[in-house]
């Protein structure tokens, strides 16, 4: 099953739960399937890289890992706060996002 989300990549989230909360980030990634939004600068972790050829150096890299969709809201700069989206359909099928605190088109 597919999650229901308003959210797109390239949206600026902001993380409502846990050790990050308050953090502020872009969507790099939104996996439907698994739920999940990667979202740079949050929930990074550091992964070792081994060195494969001659002259590459090993060491660690950051990486940002998926956190669950449920965490982060949209981040809405005129309210500046994490807010819910509302979803308007036109007159011709296609959609407009708003913040549902503010009404403003997103
Ligand atoms: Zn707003």
């Amino acid at each position: 099953m597919l999650t229901k989300t308003n959210l797109k990549k390239g949206d600026t989230v902001i993380v409502n739960t846990g050790s990050e909360k308050g953090k502020k980030g872009t969507i790099l990634d939104i996996d439907k399937k698994s739920g999940k939004v990667t979202v740079k600068d949050i929930n990074v972790r550091a992964k070792h890289v081994k060195a494969r050829k001659q002259g590459q150096e090993s060491g660690i890299i950051k990486v940002e890992c998926p956190i669950d969709i449920s965490k982060v809201n949209f981040y809405c700069d005129k309210c500046e706060k994490g807010v819910r989206l509302g979803v308007k359909v036109n007159e011709d099928g296609s959609k407009t996002r708003f913040c549902k605190s503010c009404n403003e088109m997103k």
